[in-house]
C-alpha cells in the first residue's frame, strides 16, 4: 500500500473555515439577520434564553444530583 503517506492526510476533507469568520444568516428566533460563528439565536436572543431557561433549569440543578469525578477505577477493567 502507498496511499498511507502522511502528506496526504485531510486531502478528502473539506477545508476548514477560519475561526474568525462569522456567519451571515437570519437568527431564528427574532428573525434579524446576524453574523455569529455558529448558526443559532443571536446573542441577543441567546442572553433571553439563557435568562429564561437559567431560571427554569435551576430547579433541575437543586436536586440530589452531583456528578462526580470518575476517580474509582471501574472494577472490571482493573479486574487482573
Ligand atoms: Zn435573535
Amino acid at each position: 500500500m502507498s496511499l498511507t503517506e502522511p502528506s496526504d492526510a485531510g486531502a478528502g476533507l473539506p477545508p476548514q473555515p477560519p475561526e474568525d469568520e462569522l456567519l451571515s444568516f437570519t437568527c431564528p428566533r427574532c428573525r434579524l439577520e446576524v453574523a455569529e460563528l455558529l448558526y443559532g439565536p443571536c446573542a441577543s436572543c441567546r442572553t433571553t434564553l439563557r435568562a429564561v431557561v437559567g431560571g427554569e433549569a435551576r430547579d433541575v440543578e437543586e436536586t440530589d444530583y452531583v456528578p462526580k469525578m470518575n476517580v474509582t477505577p471501574n472494577a472490571v477493567a482493573s479486574k487482573d
